[in-house]
C-alpha cells in the first residue's frame, strides 16, 4: 500500500511514523508513506502558502495554487484512482470501518489543513472526500492524519504480530473489547477473575463475551442503538441485565441486613458485586 500526505510539517509526519507497529510494517515494506509540502510548489521568492480570507475575519487560508500543486503531484504517485482525503473536522466521522475500507485499497492520499482551512475551490478540484477524527477543532491536520494512517496500516495484513488481535479488537464485531488482564495474578489486593486462570476456553470465551457485550452497553449504548446487536450479543446482554439486576437485589437485600445489624457495608470487590457471567 502506498500514502501520501500533503503537508507542511513533512518531519512531522515522518518522525511519527517510524515508531511501534507502524514503523515496523513500513521497515517491512507492507506500506510506503510519501509527503508532499505545498511550500515546494510555492512560486515567490518567500513560498507563501496562506492568505488573509477574503470577506474578513481571523487568521489565514491556505491558498490554493501551491496545495493543489502538491496534491496533483502526490496523486501521480499513488495507483489509478487513488482516493484524495481531506482531513477536516467538518468530514464524515473515521471509523475502524472506514479504517478497514481504506486498508483495502492500493492507496489513498491525505491532504492536511493549517489556519483556518484551505480553499474551497482546492476541494472543489482536489479533494474526494473529508474525513473527521472526531467532534473537535484541532490546530492542523498532521495528528488526524497519523491517526488514520496508525488506523490503517495496522490492518494490513503481516502488520501485527498476531492476527487475531485485529479481529477480536473495539468495534471490530460490534463490540468493545473486554478487560484485559496480565501477571501478576494479584496486584494491590485485586485479584485476576478466576476464570482467565481456569485454562477452560470455552468458558474463557464465554466470560469474555460477556464482558464485551455488558462494557458496549454501559459505555456506548448509542453505538448499540446506531448498530444494533447480533442475535448472540442481544441474547447475552438479557442474561447480563438479568444477572445484574439478581445482583442489585441480593446486595439491597444484604445492606438491608446489616443495617438492621448496625454492621458498615463494605465496599465493593474489585469484580463488582452482584454479577459473574455463566
Ligand atoms: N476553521 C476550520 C473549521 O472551523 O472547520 C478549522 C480549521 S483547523 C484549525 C486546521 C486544520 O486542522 C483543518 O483544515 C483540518 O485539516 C485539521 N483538523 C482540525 N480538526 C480536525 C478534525 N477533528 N478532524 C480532521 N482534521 C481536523
Amino acid at each position: 500500500m502506498r500514502i501520501e500526505v500533503v503537508t507542511l510539517f513533512p518531519e512531522m509526519l515522518r518522525g511519527a511514523v517510524r515508531f511501534g507497529i507502524v514503523g515496523r510494517a513500513l521497515e517491512r515494506g507492507l506500506a510506503l508513506v510519501g509527503t508532499e509540502d505545498p511550500r515546494a510548489h510555492a512560486v515567490d521568492p518567500r513560498r507563501t502558502v496562506d492568505d488573509r480570507p477574503y470577506g474578513g475575519g481571523p487568521g489565514m487560508v491556505l491558498k490554493p495554487e501551491p496545495l493543489l500543486a502538491a496534491i496533483r503531484a502526490a496523486h501521480a504517485r499513488l495507483p489509478n484512482g487513488s482516493p484524495r482525503i481531506l482531513l477536516s473536522a467538518q468530514g464524515e466521522r473515521f471509523t475502524q470501518r472506514g479504517a478497514a475500507e481504506l486498508a483495502a485499497l492500493p492507496g489513498f492520499l491525505l491532504v492536511t489543513g493549517r489556519y483556518e482551512g484551505v480553499d474551497e475551490r482546492v476541494i472543489e478540484l482536489g479533494v474526494d472526500r473529508e474525513i473527521s477524527i472526531g467532534d473537535y477543532v484541532l490546530s492542523g491536520g498532521e495528528v488526524p492524519a497519523l491517526a488514520v494512517i496508525d488506523a490503517v496500516v495496522r490492518l494490513l495484513p503481516g502488520a501485527l504480530g498476531d492476527e487475531r488481535s485485529s479481529l477480536e479488537e473495539s468495534f471490530t464485531q460490534g463490540l468493545l473489547e473486554w478487560p484485559q488482564y496480565t501477571r501478576p495474578e494479584v496486584f494491590e489486593g485485586r485479584r485476576v477473575p478466576e476464570v482467565l486462570t481456569s485454562g477452560n476456553h470455552a468458558e474463557i470465551e464465554r466470560w469474555r463475551y460477556a464482558r464485551a457485550v455488558e462494557r458496549t452497553w454501559l459505555r456506548r449504548p448509542d453505538w448499540i442503538v446506531e448498530h444494533g446487536l447480533a442475535p448472540r450479543a442481544s441474547r447475552v446482554l438479557n442474561e447480563v441485565l438479568a444477572a445484574r439486576g439478581a445482583g442489585e437485589l441480593r446486595r439491597k437485600g444484604e445492606s438491608h441486613e446489616q443495617d438492621r445489624a448496625g454492621a458498615r457495608e463494605e465496599p465493593d470487590g474489585p469484580e463488582g458485586a452482584g454479577f459473574q457471567a455463566r
